[in-house]
Protein backbone atom coordinates (compact mmCIF):
# COMPACT_ATOMS: atom_id res chain seq x y z
CA UNK A 1 0.00 0.00 0.00
CA UNK A 2 1.33 3.35 -0.91
CA UNK A 3 1.86 5.64 1.93
CA UNK A 4 0.16 9.64 1.85
CA UNK A 5 2.66 12.02 1.09
CA UNK A 6 3.64 14.23 4.17
CA UNK A 7 1.07 16.93 4.91
CA UNK A 8 2.22 20.64 2.72
CA UNK A 9 3.30 23.14 5.09
CA UNK A 10 1.12 25.84 4.58
CA UNK A 11 1.81 29.61 5.37
CA UNK A 12 0.25 31.35 7.90
CA UNK A 13 0.69 35.10 9.67
CA UNK A 14 1.17 35.96 13.30
CA UNK A 15 -2.29 37.95 14.73
CA UNK A 16 -1.25 38.04 17.97
CA UNK A 17 1.24 37.21 20.46
CA UNK A 18 0.03 37.61 24.45
CA UNK A 19 2.08 36.72 26.99
CA UNK A 20 -0.83 34.94 29.58
CA UNK A 21 1.27 33.57 32.07
CA UNK A 22 4.88 34.34 33.38
CA UNK A 23 5.94 31.30 31.22
CA UNK A 24 3.10 31.05 28.50
CA UNK A 25 2.82 32.61 25.29
CA UNK A 26 -0.39 32.84 23.30
CA UNK A 27 -0.32 32.59 19.43
CA UNK A 28 -2.74 33.02 16.82
CA UNK A 29 -2.34 32.71 13.17
CA UNK A 30 -4.22 33.04 10.33
CA UNK A 31 -3.93 31.16 7.03
CA UNK A 32 -2.51 32.68 4.02
CA UNK A 33 -4.21 30.39 1.52
CA UNK A 34 -5.86 27.07 2.56
CA UNK A 35 -6.71 26.60 5.57
CA UNK A 36 -5.49 23.50 7.73
CA UNK A 37 -7.72 21.12 8.71
CA UNK A 38 -7.55 19.26 11.73
CA UNK A 39 -9.77 17.51 14.48
CA UNK A 40 -9.90 19.24 17.71
CA UNK A 41 -6.98 17.63 20.14
CA UNK A 42 -4.29 17.04 17.02
CA UNK A 43 -0.80 19.05 16.86
CA UNK A 44 0.89 20.64 13.90
CA UNK A 45 4.81 21.27 12.93
CA UNK A 46 5.52 24.80 13.52
CA UNK A 47 8.69 26.42 11.59
CA UNK A 48 9.57 29.79 10.46
CA UNK A 49 9.90 30.72 6.55
CA UNK A 50 13.76 30.31 6.37
CA UNK A 51 14.07 26.91 8.20
CA UNK A 52 16.30 28.74 11.06
CA UNK A 53 14.47 27.34 13.29
CA UNK A 54 13.99 23.50 14.25
CA UNK A 55 10.91 22.22 13.52
CA UNK A 56 8.66 21.74 16.49
CA UNK A 57 5.36 19.77 17.36
CA UNK A 58 2.25 22.00 19.04
CA UNK A 59 -0.93 21.07 19.99
CA UNK A 60 -3.50 23.76 18.09
CA UNK A 61 -5.35 25.29 21.23
CA UNK A 62 -8.71 25.83 19.52
CA UNK A 63 -11.32 24.00 17.84
CA UNK A 64 -11.44 24.22 14.28
CA UNK A 65 -12.73 27.34 12.46
CA UNK A 66 -14.37 27.84 9.92
CA UNK A 67 -11.82 31.12 8.69
CA UNK A 68 -8.61 28.68 9.38
CA UNK A 69 -7.97 30.80 12.38
CA UNK A 70 -5.17 28.63 14.65
CA UNK A 71 -4.03 29.20 18.10
CA UNK A 72 -1.19 27.45 20.08
CA UNK A 73 -0.24 27.73 23.70
CA UNK A 74 4.02 27.47 23.99
CA UNK A 75 5.78 27.43 26.82
CA UNK A 76 9.19 29.57 26.56
CA UNK A 77 11.74 26.44 27.81
CA UNK A 78 15.34 27.82 28.68
CA UNK A 79 17.55 27.98 25.92
CA UNK A 80 14.54 26.14 23.75
CA UNK A 81 15.72 27.47 20.07
CA UNK A 82 11.88 27.25 18.81
CA UNK A 83 9.74 27.91 21.99
CA UNK A 84 12.23 31.69 22.47
CA UNK A 85 11.60 32.47 18.78
CA UNK A 86 7.76 31.77 19.33
CA UNK A 87 7.32 33.34 22.47
CA UNK A 88 9.89 36.44 22.46
CA UNK A 89 11.05 37.10 18.56
CA UNK A 90 8.16 36.36 15.90
CA UNK A 91 6.42 39.40 15.57
CA UNK A 92 2.89 40.13 14.52
CA UNK A 93 2.29 39.93 10.82
CA UNK A 94 5.71 37.86 10.42
CA UNK A 95 5.11 34.60 8.49
CA UNK A 96 4.84 31.31 10.16
CA UNK A 97 4.97 27.85 8.39
CA UNK A 98 2.55 25.27 9.83
CA UNK A 99 2.12 21.46 8.53
CA UNK A 100 -0.17 18.89 9.44
CA UNK A 101 -2.07 17.67 11.43
CA UNK A 102 -0.85 14.75 13.48
CA UNK A 103 -1.38 12.54 16.04
CA UNK A 104 -4.42 10.68 18.25
CA UNK A 105 -5.19 12.54 20.75
CA UNK A 106 -8.54 12.57 19.68
CA UNK A 107 -12.18 11.76 20.69
CA UNK A 108 -13.81 8.60 18.85
CA UNK A 109 -15.51 9.63 16.15
CA UNK A 110 -18.10 6.61 16.77
CA UNK A 111 -18.92 8.18 20.41
CA UNK A 112 -17.60 11.96 20.28
CA UNK A 113 -21.38 13.48 20.41
CA UNK A 114 -24.23 12.33 22.83
CA UNK A 115 -22.92 9.28 24.10
CA UNK A 116 -23.74 10.27 27.42
CA UNK A 117 -19.76 9.28 28.24
CA UNK A 118 -18.40 11.96 30.64
CA UNK A 119 -15.10 13.35 29.90
CA UNK A 120 -12.23 14.55 32.12
CA UNK A 121 -9.18 16.48 29.94
CA UNK A 122 -6.33 16.64 33.02
CA UNK A 123 -4.40 19.80 31.47
CA UNK A 124 -0.42 20.56 32.82
CA UNK A 125 0.53 24.05 31.91
CA UNK A 126 0.37 24.67 27.89
CA UNK A 127 -0.69 20.79 28.38
CA UNK A 128 -3.95 22.95 28.34
CA UNK A 129 -3.98 23.53 24.35
CA UNK A 130 -5.15 20.43 23.09
CA UNK A 131 -7.52 19.57 25.90
CA UNK A 132 -8.81 23.66 25.15
CA UNK A 133 -9.54 22.02 21.76
CA UNK A 134 -11.63 19.51 22.96
CA UNK A 135 -13.21 21.51 25.49
CA UNK A 136 -14.39 24.36 22.76
CA UNK A 137 -15.20 22.24 20.27
CA UNK A 138 -17.92 20.19 23.42
CA UNK A 139 -19.13 23.84 24.29
CA UNK A 140 -19.64 24.55 20.29
CA UNK A 141 -22.27 21.20 20.68
CA UNK A 142 -23.64 22.52 23.71
CA UNK A 143 -21.69 20.19 26.15
CA UNK A 144 -23.96 16.90 25.29
CA UNK A 145 -22.31 15.07 27.86
CA UNK A 146 -20.39 16.13 30.97
CA UNK A 147 -16.99 17.54 30.15
CA UNK A 148 -15.11 18.31 33.37
CA UNK A 149 -11.44 20.40 32.93
CA UNK A 150 -9.38 19.96 35.47
CA UNK A 151 -6.03 22.31 35.68
CA UNK A 152 -2.75 21.56 37.00
CA UNK A 153 -0.54 25.02 37.42
CA UNK A 154 2.19 26.45 40.09
CA UNK A 155 0.54 29.33 41.22
CA UNK A 156 -2.49 31.74 40.46
CA UNK A 157 -0.92 33.29 37.59
CA UNK A 158 -0.42 30.25 35.44
CA UNK A 159 -4.57 29.95 35.49
CA UNK A 160 -5.00 30.34 31.83
CA UNK A 161 -8.32 31.07 30.44
CA UNK A 162 -9.94 30.95 34.43
CA UNK A 163 -12.51 33.24 33.39
CA UNK A 164 -13.51 31.69 30.32
CA UNK A 165 -13.64 28.32 31.76
CA UNK A 166 -15.96 29.76 34.60
CA UNK A 167 -18.06 31.55 32.28
CA UNK A 168 -18.57 28.37 30.17
CA UNK A 169 -19.27 26.64 34.04
CA UNK A 170 -22.07 29.35 34.63
CA UNK A 171 -23.63 28.71 30.71
CA UNK A 172 -23.39 25.41 30.28
CA UNK A 173 -24.76 22.19 32.95
CA UNK A 174 -22.39 19.91 31.99
CA UNK A 175 -19.05 21.68 32.07
CA UNK A 176 -17.35 21.68 35.36
CA UNK A 177 -13.83 23.53 35.87
CA UNK A 178 -11.64 22.32 38.21
CA UNK A 179 -8.11 23.33 39.23
CA UNK A 180 -5.26 22.94 41.30
CA UNK A 181 -1.73 24.82 42.24
CA UNK A 182 0.91 23.25 43.19
CA UNK A 183 3.66 25.58 43.99
CA UNK A 184 0.80 27.90 46.46
CA UNK A 185 -0.65 27.90 49.98
CA UNK A 186 -4.07 28.79 50.95
CA UNK A 187 -7.55 27.53 49.79
CA UNK A 188 -7.66 24.34 48.46
CA UNK A 189 -7.65 22.52 45.96
CA UNK A 190 -3.62 22.67 46.12
CA UNK A 191 -1.39 19.79 45.14
CA UNK A 192 -0.10 17.89 42.76
CA UNK A 193 -3.14 15.65 40.36
CA UNK A 194 -2.41 12.60 42.44
CA UNK A 195 -3.22 14.14 45.96
CA UNK A 196 -5.91 15.95 45.07
CA UNK A 197 -7.80 14.09 41.96
CA UNK A 198 -9.28 11.27 44.16
CA UNK A 199 -11.35 13.63 46.06
CA UNK A 200 -12.63 15.59 43.46
CA UNK A 201 -13.49 12.39 40.73
CA UNK A 202 -13.41 9.73 43.06
CA UNK A 203 -15.09 6.82 40.29
CA UNK A 204 -13.60 7.36 36.54
CA UNK A 205 -14.76 4.03 35.20
CA UNK A 206 -17.38 5.25 33.06
CA UNK A 207 -14.99 8.33 32.00
CA UNK A 208 -13.09 9.07 28.45
CA UNK A 209 -9.87 10.40 29.92
CA UNK A 210 -7.54 13.24 28.21
CA UNK A 211 -4.39 13.65 29.62
CA UNK A 212 -1.51 16.30 28.42
CA UNK A 213 1.14 18.10 29.55
CA UNK A 214 5.29 17.44 30.49
CA UNK A 215 5.81 13.78 30.37
CA UNK A 216 6.65 13.36 34.09
CA UNK A 217 2.75 15.43 34.66
CA UNK A 218 1.27 12.51 31.68
CA UNK A 219 3.07 9.52 34.16
CA UNK A 220 1.52 10.86 37.46
CA UNK A 221 -1.52 11.20 35.86
CA UNK A 222 -1.91 8.26 34.44
CA UNK A 223 -1.72 6.47 37.63
CA UNK A 224 -3.78 8.27 38.97
CA UNK A 225 -6.96 7.36 36.75
CA UNK A 226 -6.38 4.11 36.54
CA UNK A 227 -5.70 3.84 40.06
CA UNK A 228 -9.45 5.71 40.24
CA UNK A 229 -11.03 3.12 37.54
CA UNK A 230 -10.37 4.85 33.99
CA UNK A 231 -10.20 1.77 31.51
CA UNK A 232 -7.33 1.70 29.25
CA UNK A 233 -9.03 1.89 26.47
CA UNK A 234 -10.63 5.33 27.35
CA UNK A 235 -7.28 6.55 28.71
CA UNK A 236 -5.57 9.10 25.67
CA UNK A 237 -2.33 10.87 26.05
CA UNK A 238 -0.10 13.63 24.54
CA UNK A 239 3.06 14.10 26.46
CA UNK A 240 5.01 17.22 25.35
CA UNK A 241 8.38 14.82 25.37
CA UNK A 242 11.64 17.33 24.41
CA UNK A 243 12.64 16.69 20.70
CA UNK A 244 16.06 15.43 18.99
CA UNK A 245 18.06 18.18 18.02
CA UNK A 246 18.86 18.56 14.12
CA UNK A 247 21.86 16.59 13.02
CA UNK A 248 24.50 19.22 13.32
CA UNK A 249 23.70 21.16 16.27
CA UNK A 250 26.19 20.01 18.14
CA UNK A 251 29.13 20.49 16.23
CA UNK A 252 28.13 23.83 15.66
CA UNK A 253 28.01 24.89 19.04
CA UNK A 254 23.86 25.22 19.27
CA UNK A 255 20.93 25.84 16.89
CA UNK A 256 20.74 29.28 17.83
C1 LIG B 1 3.00 15.99 20.27
C2 LIG B 1 3.64 17.18 20.93
C3 LIG B 1 2.87 18.32 21.15
C4 LIG B 1 3.45 19.42 21.78
N1 LIG B 1 2.65 20.52 22.02
C5 LIG B 1 3.18 21.58 22.67
C6 LIG B 1 2.37 22.73 22.98
O1 LIG B 1 1.18 22.81 22.64
N2 LIG B 1 2.96 23.74 23.66
C7 LIG B 1 4.29 23.71 24.03
O2 LIG B 1 4.77 24.67 24.65
N3 LIG B 1 5.07 22.64 23.74
C8 LIG B 1 4.56 21.60 23.05
N4 LIG B 1 5.37 20.53 22.75
C9 LIG B 1 6.83 20.63 23.02
C10 LIG B 1 7.49 21.34 21.81
O3 LIG B 1 7.38 20.53 20.64
C11 LIG B 1 9.00 21.59 22.00
O4 LIG B 1 9.65 20.38 22.37
C12 LIG B 1 9.29 22.65 23.07
O5 LIG B 1 8.67 23.87 22.70
C13 LIG B 1 10.81 22.88 23.20
O6 LIG B 1 11.34 23.15 21.93
P1 LIG B 1 12.56 24.17 21.78
O7 LIG B 1 13.00 24.10 20.35
O8 LIG B 1 12.18 25.51 22.30
O9 LIG B 1 13.64 23.59 22.77
P2 LIG B 1 14.93 22.72 22.36
O10 LIG B 1 15.88 23.65 21.65
O11 LIG B 1 14.48 21.47 21.68
O12 LIG B 1 15.49 22.32 23.78
C14 LIG B 1 16.29 23.22 24.57
C15 LIG B 1 16.58 22.57 25.90
O13 LIG B 1 15.39 22.49 26.68
C16 LIG B 1 15.10 21.14 27.02
N5 LIG B 1 13.64 21.01 26.88
C17 LIG B 1 12.97 20.92 25.73
N6 LIG B 1 11.64 20.85 25.98
C18 LIG B 1 11.50 20.93 27.31
C19 LIG B 1 10.40 20.94 28.17
N7 LIG B 1 9.12 20.83 27.71
N8 LIG B 1 10.63 21.07 29.50
C20 LIG B 1 11.88 21.20 29.99
N9 LIG B 1 12.98 21.19 29.20
C21 LIG B 1 12.79 21.06 27.89
C22 LIG B 1 15.85 20.29 26.03
O14 LIG B 1 16.16 19.01 26.56
C23 LIG B 1 17.10 21.14 25.79
O15 LIG B 1 18.04 20.95 26.81
C24 LIG B 1 4.82 19.41 22.16
C25 LIG B 1 5.59 18.26 21.90
C26 LIG B 1 5.01 17.17 21.31
C27 LIG B 1 5.87 15.95 21.06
Amino acid sequence: MALAPPPEELPHVLISRVRVTPAVAELTLDPVGPALTYVPGQYVLVCDEDYRIPVRSYSVANAPDPSGRLTLLVTEVEGGATSGWLTREVSVGDPVLVSGPYGTFVADPATDSGSGRPVLGLAGGSGLAPIRALAQDAVCRGVPDPFTLFFSGRTEEDLIDRDVFLGWERAYANFRYLSTLTRASGPPPVGRVDSVLPALLPDLSAHEVFIAGAPGFVAAGVRTVRDLGCRPGRLHTEEFYAEPQPWGVEEAGGSR
